[in-house]
C-alpha cells in the first residue's frame, strides 16, 4: 500500500490545470498544462490499496490499479508501467480519453473526491515514453499463421499487437489513408495530438505488424482472397452508420453528419488540404445530439471561428450530482463539463428538432420545441416552439452499428439484436468459422476502452483458434455484449 495514511493527509484531489479558453482556441493542440510528477505521488498515496478493489472491476480491463499506484508512491515508475501495459496495449489512449468508469467505482469515492487514476496512468505512460523504456517486444517464436485485422481503431490494434506477439503475421488493412480508426479521424487534435498513434505504430511496426491503409476489405480484397490468403481474420471495423435524424429539410446542404465534419478538420489540423472543406467558420452553428460526439463538434467549431455554436439534447439537464439511478460504484448519470463546453457555446436540454428550412437548396435555420419526459416518453411542450439560425448542423446522435456491405454481406456474418456483428463468448462470429469480431463492430458504439478489451479478448480467441490453447491473457468482457 502506497502510503496507510495518504488518503487522510490528502483529501484534496487534484488534476492539471486546463490552458486558458482565450490561448487554447487559437490552436489544436491538447488542452492540458503539464502535471507535477511530485503532486501525482501525492495522489497515487490517496490509494486505500482496497481489500476488494472495486477499480478493478469498473475497468473493463481489469487494471492492476492499486499496484501501480502504489508504484508511482514509491518512485518505482519502470514496474509501475510493466504492470499497466500487463492489462492494457495503450494507456496513453485511455490516460487522455477515457471517462474512467474505474474513478466512478473508487472505493474512495464513497465519501472523498476518488483516486486520481487516470492521471496516474496517463503520466506513467508518459513518463516511459520520455524515458525510452515503451521498447518493441517482437516475439520469440513464429507460429507461421496468418491472421486479417480488418479495422485499424483501438480494437484492431490491441487485436493486432496481442496476435503479433503471440507470433502470428499480422496485416492490419485500413480503409481510410491513415491508421488509427476514431482515435485518428474521429477524436480531435484538442483531445489527443495524434504523435500519440504514430509512435505507437512505430513500436507495433518494429515488433513486426504490417499496416496496410487505403484499402477497403471487401471491395479492395475480396472475402474471398481474405479467407484464402489468412488463417484467421478479425473484424474490427467499428460502427459506423451514424443516425440519422428524417425530418423535413435533411437534404438541405449545410446539414452534416458529424463524421462528415469532424475528419476533415482533423486532416486540416495535420495539415491535409481538404477541397470543399465543411467548415463552421462565420456560421451560426446548430449541433444535434448532447453527447461526446457533439462536444468534439462543440470544440472543432469554436475554433474554427463559429460565430455562435448550440447544442441541442432531446434528455432533460443531468443533475450535478450522481443520480440516485446510478449509485456508487456505477458510471454515475450527472451533468459533465467537458473542455468544450468551457470553451463557449450553448447547451440546450429537452428540445426536440422538427425541422431544418432553408433557402436556395442550402440550410438556414430550424424549428424546435421543448418535450418533457412522462411516463417514459417524451412529450411536446405546447407553446415552447422556436426557430434559430443555422447555417451549419452537425448530426451527432450515436451510431447505430457496422455497415452493411461487401465485407460482412460477403462473409455471411448474422446480426444480434443491436444490428452488430453477432458473436460467441470467444469472440467468434456466429456460423463462420476462423472470422472474430472486436469493438464497436460487435458491441455497438462504445469507449476506447471497452475496444481494447475486445481486441485482447479477441486476439485470445484467435490464438486458441490457431493453436489448440492461449496464453494470452484477456480480460473478462460481460457475456451479454459478447451476443451469440
Ligand atoms: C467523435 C468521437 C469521439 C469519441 N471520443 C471518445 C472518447 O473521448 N473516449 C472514448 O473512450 N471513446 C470515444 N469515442 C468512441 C471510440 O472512439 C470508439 O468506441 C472506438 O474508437 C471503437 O474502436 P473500434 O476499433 O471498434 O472502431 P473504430 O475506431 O471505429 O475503427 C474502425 C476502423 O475500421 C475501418 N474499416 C471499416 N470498414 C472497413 C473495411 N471494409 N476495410 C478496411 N477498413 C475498414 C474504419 O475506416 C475505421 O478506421 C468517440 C467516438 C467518436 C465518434
Ligand atoms: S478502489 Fe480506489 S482506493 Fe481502492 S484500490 Fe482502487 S484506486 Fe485505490
Amino acid at each position: 500500500m502506497a502510503d496507510p495514511k495518504g488518503f487522510l493527509k490528502h483529501t484534496d484531489r487534484e488534476l492539471p490545470q486546463r490552458r486558458p479558453v482565450d490561448l487554447r482556441l487559437t490552436d489544436w493542440r491538447e488542452v492540458y498544462t503539464d502535471f507535477s510528477r511530485e503532486t501525482l505521488r501525492t495522489q497515487a498515496s490517496r490509494c486505500m490499496d482496497c481489500g476488494i478493489p472495486f477499480c478493478h472491476n469498473g475497468c473493463p480491463l481489469g487494471n492492476l490499479v492499486p499496484e501501480w499506484n502504489d508504484l508511482v508512491y514509491r518512485d518505482q515508475w519502470e514496474a509501475g508501467m510493466e504492470r499497466l501495459h500487463a492489462t492494457n496495449n495503450f494507456p496513453e489512449f485511455t490516460g487522455r480519453l477515457c471517462p474512467a468508469p474505474c474513478e466512478a467505482s473508487c472505493v474512495l469515492g464513497i465519501n472523498q473526491p476518488a483516486v486520481t487514476i487516470k492521471q496516474v496512468e496517463r503520466e506513467l505512460i508518459e513518463k516511459a515514453w520520455e524515458d525510452g523504456t515503451v521498447a518493441p517486444v517482437p516475439p520469440s517464436l513464429r507460429t507461421g499463421r496468418r491472421v486479417a485485422v480488418v479495422g485499424s481503431g483501438p480494437a484492431g490494434l490491441a487485436a493486432a499487437q496481442q496476435l503479433t506477439r503471440a507470433g502470428h503475421e499480422v496485416t492490419v488493412f485500413e480503409r481510410a489513408d491513415r491508421i488509427g480508426g476514431l482515435l485518428r479521424y474521429g477524436i480531435p487534435e484538442f483531445k489527443m495530438e495524434k504523435y500519440v498513434i504514430d509512435r505507437r505504430l512505430a513500436q507495433m511496426t518494429a515488433e513486426g505488424t504490417v499496416f496496410r491503409t487505403g484499402v477497403d476489405v471487401g471491395v479492395d480484397v475480396s472475402v474471398d482472397r481474405l479467407r484464402s490468403e489468412f488463417h484467421a481474420v478479425v473484424l474490427a471495423n467499428g460502427s459506423t452508420v451514424g443516425r440519422d435524424l428524417p425530418i423535413g429539410g435533411r437534404d438541405l446542404d449545410g446539414v452534416h453528419q458529424a463524421m462528415e465534419y469532424l475528419p476533415q478538420a482533423n486532416r486540416v489540423a495535420n495539415g491535409d488540404t481538404v477541397d470543399g472543406q465543411i467548415t463552421a467558420a462565420g456560421k451560426h452553428v446548430v449541433i444535434i445530439g448532447g453527447g461526446d460526439t457533439g462536444a468534439d463538434c462543440l470544440g472543432t467549431a469554436l475554433r474554427q471561428g463559429a460565430t455562435e455554436v448550440h447544442q441541442f439534447e432531446i434528455m432533460p439537464r443531468p443533475p450535478v450530482e450522481r443520480a440516485a439511478s446510478t449509485p456508487w460504484p456505477l458510471y454515475p448519470l450527472m451533468y459533465r463539463v467537458s473542455s468544450a463546453h468551457e470553451e463557449g457555446g450553448d447547451r440546450v436540454f429537452s428540445v426536440n428538432t422538427e425541422e431544418f428550412v432553408g433557402s436556395d437548396g442550402r440550410v438556414t435555420g430550424l424549428r424546435a420545441h421543448e418535450v418533457r419526459m412522462v411516463e417514459g416518453r417524451f412529450e411536446r411542450v405546447e407553446g415552447s416552439e422556436f426557430e434559430l439560425k443555422a447555417e451549419l448542423v452537425l448530426l451527432a446522435m450515436g451510431f447505430v452499428g457496422p455497415e452493411r456491405g461487401p465485407l460482412l454481406d460477403g462473409l455471411g456474418v448474422a446480426y444480434g439484436d443491436r444490428g452488430t456483428v453477432a458473436r460467441g463468448d470467444d469472440f467468434g462470429a456466429v456460423g463462420v468459422p476462423g472470422v472474430f469480431v472486436a469493438g464497436d463492430a460487435g458491441r455497438g458504439q462504445s469507449l476506447i476502452v471497452w475496444a481494447i478489451a475486445e481486441g485482447r479478448a479477441a486476439a485470445a480467441g484467435v490464438d486458441a483458434y490457431l493453436m489448440g490453447s492461449t496464453e494470452l491473457p484477456a480480460p473478462i468482457v460481460p457475456t451479454q455484449v459478447a451476443q451469440r
